[in-house]
C-alpha cells in the first residue's frame, strides 16, 4: 500500500513493533526483544544513521524494562511513548527558534550543495519572515550560474521582497558588503544572502564562504540540506560545521518521499538544529521544525498541532464558535457544510491536510484523488437542492452514519493526549470544529 504521509515506511515499521505486544500484560526483558528488533531495523531502513540507532535502541529497551506496571496503560501503548519520548529528544527537543539582532538588521547567510533548494529557501523565508512583520532584503550571490540570479528576482517578485543584485562580475564577499549597505540605508530588518552551491563539497566553495562569512558577520548561517538525502544531510552539516561554522540547518524536500534518515540524524550527529523544514514548492511551504510534532508524525498520530494552525489560519475563531453551537443543537446544514469545506480546500492540497489527520496515515494517494471528486461532486449536489427535494433526502441519509464517525473522531483526538500536549482551548476546538467534514466524502459515497 502506498502511503500518503511521509515517512510512511518508517511509521508501518515501527508498527510492527507495537503489534507484536497486543495482549502482553506487562513489559519484560523476553518479550520487547522482537519489538526492539522492529524497531531497529524501521530505522536503519529509513536511512538512520547506525550510532544513532544503536544509542536509540538502547535508551529506548532500557526504559522499557523499568517501567513495570502502569494501571490502565498496555504495554504496547507504553512502548508508543517511550519511543515517541525518545524521537523528540533525538530531534533535539525544543523547536530550535531563529536568533534577531538587536541592533542593525538580522543577517541570515545561507549555504548548501547545488538543486537542495538554497534559492527557493531565499524566498520562502523572505515571504515566512514577512508574515511575521519584519522587512526582508534577498542579495543575489550565486554568482556562477546567472540562471540563479534572475529565479532570485523572479522569487523575489513574487513574495514582494527587493533583491540587491550585482551581476556575476563582482566578487560574493563584495556583493554581499554591497548589498548590506544597501540594507543598513533602508532600514531593512532581516537580509538573506543566497550562495553559491557545488555540486559537492569542494574547497573553493567553502573559501568563498568564509570570505562571505567574515564581511557580513551573520547572525545566522543556515546550511540548507536536502532530506531525499538521508543520513549524508547529517554528514553535511557537521562537515559544514567545521568548515565555516553554522548556526543551524534547514530541511528541504521533506514533502518527497524522504524515509526520515535526515529528520532523526542531524541533530545527533552534527549537534547543530533544524531550524526550518520545506514541504513543497509552493512561497508557503516553509515552517519551523518541530520535534514532538514530527515524532506524532513518524508514530502515525498525524499532525494535529500543524493541523489547528492551518486551520486557524482559514478559519476564525467566531466561525468556529458559532459552527460549535450548531452541532450542538442539531442546526448544523448543508451551507454550514459547505462552508467548511471550502474552509479546508483553502488549506492546500487535500492529500497533505489528509496526513496530517490522525489515523488517516493509511488513506493512498488514489483515494484522495476519488475524495476531492467526490467533495466536487458533494459541492455541486448541494447547490443543486432546495430542502424537501429527494436529494435532500438522500445526503441526509447517509450523513447519519458519517456523523457518529465524526464522534469516534473526536474520541480518537482525544486519545492524542497521552502523546500529545493540548491546552484545554485546542482540545475542544478540534472536537466541535469538527474539521473531520474532511472525512465526510469517504463516507458519503462509499
Ligand atoms: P538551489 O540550487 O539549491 O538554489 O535549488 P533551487 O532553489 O533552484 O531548487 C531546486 C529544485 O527543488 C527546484 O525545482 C525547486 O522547486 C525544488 N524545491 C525546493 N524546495 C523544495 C521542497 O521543499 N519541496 C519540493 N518538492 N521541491 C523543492
Amino acid at each position: 500500500v502506498v502511503r500518503a504521509e511521509m515517512f510512511g515506511q518508517l511509521t508501518s515499521g515501527l508498527e510492527a513493533a507495537w503489534t507484536k505486544l497486543k495482549g502482553e500484560e506487562v513489559l519484560t526483558k523476553e518479550n520487547i526483544v522482537e519489538p526492539m528488533r522492529d524497531i531497529r531495523r524501521a530505522l536503519l531502513e529509513a536511512d538512520v544513521s547506525l550510532p544513532v540507532v544503536r544509542r536509540f535502541v538502547q535508551a529506548v529497551s532500557d526504559q522499557a524494562v523499568g517501567v513495570g506496571l502502569i494501571r490502565g496503560v498496555k504495554p504496547d501503548q507504553q512502548l508508543v511513548k517511550i519511543v515517541n519520548d525518545e524521537l523528540v529528544k533525538l530531534m533535539g527537543g525544543e523547536v530550535s527558534e531563529l536568533v534577531f539582532s538587536k541592533s542593525g538588521p538580522t543577517v541570515i547567510l545561507l549555504a548548501g550543495l547545488q538543486g537542495v533548494g538554497k534559492t527557493t529557501v531565499c524566498a520562502k523565508l523572505a515571504n515566512y519572515l514577512k508574515k511575521q512583520g519584519k522587512s526582508c532584503m534577498l542579495i543575489a550571490g550565486d554568482v556562477y550560474r546567472p540562471a540563479a540570479i534572475d529565479q532570485l528576482v523572479i522569487l523575489g517578485e513574487q513574495v514582494g521582497v527587493p533583491v540587491y543584485t550585482a551581476g556575476t562580475e563582482v566578487k560574493p564577499s563584495e556583493i554581499a558588503k554591497q548589498g548590506l549597505e544597501e540594507a543598513k540605508k533602508k532600514k531593512i530588518d532581516v537580509v538573506i544572502m543566497d550562495t553559491a552551491g557545488r555540486l559537492q563539497i569542494d574547497k573553493g566553495m567553502m573559501d568563498e564562504l568564509k570570505e562571505v562569512k567574515k564581511v557580513l558577520n551573520p547572525t545566522e548561517v543556515l546550511l540548507v540540506v536536502d532530506a531525499m538525502t538521508g543520513q549524508e544531510a547529517a554528514a553535511l552539516v557537521t562537515t559544514f560545521n567545521v568548515e565555516i561554522g553554522i548556526t543551524g540547518a534547514i530541511l528541504t524536500k521533506l514533502d518527497g518521499d524522504s524515509r526520515g534518515g535526515a529528520a532523526l540524524s542531524v541533530k545527533e550527529v552534527s549537534g547543530k538544529p533544524i531550524k526550518l523544514v520545506g514541504r513543497g514548492e509552493r512561497m508557503e511551504d516553509l515552517e519551523p521544525f518541530y520535534p514532538d510534532r514530527m515524532a506524532g508524525r513518524i508514530l502515525g498520530m498525524g499532525d494535529v498541532l500543524s493541523f489547528v494552525e492551518k486551520a486557524q489560519e482559514v478559519m476564525r475563531q467566531e466561525d468556529a464558535e458559532e459552527l460549535q453551537k450548531k452541532i450542538m443543537s442539531a442546526k448544523f446544514d448543508f451551507n454550514d457544510f459547505l462552508k467548511q469545506t471550502r474552509a479546508v480546500a483553502r488549506m492546500g492540497s487535500m492529500t497533505r491536510v489528509i496526513g496530517m489527520i490522525p489515523g488517516m496515515g493509511k488513506v493512498t494517494p488514489a483515494q484522495v484523488r476519488e475524495a476531492e471528486k467526490n467533495l466536487k461532486l458533494m459541492e455541486a449536489m448541494i447547490e443543486a437542492m432546495t430542502p424537501g427535494t429527494a436529494m435532500y433526502n438522500h445526503i441526509m441519509y447517509h450523513a447519519l452514519p458519517w456523523m457518529v464517525d465524526c464522534r469516534c473522531f473526536a474520541s480518537r483526538i482525544t486519545q492524542l493526549e497521552q502523546y500529545i500536549k493540548f491546552d484545554e482551548s485546542v482540545c475542544a476546538y478540534l472536537e466541535t470544529m469538527s474539521l473531520v467534514l474532511l472525512l465526510s466524502p469517504f463516507i458519503l459515497f462509499s
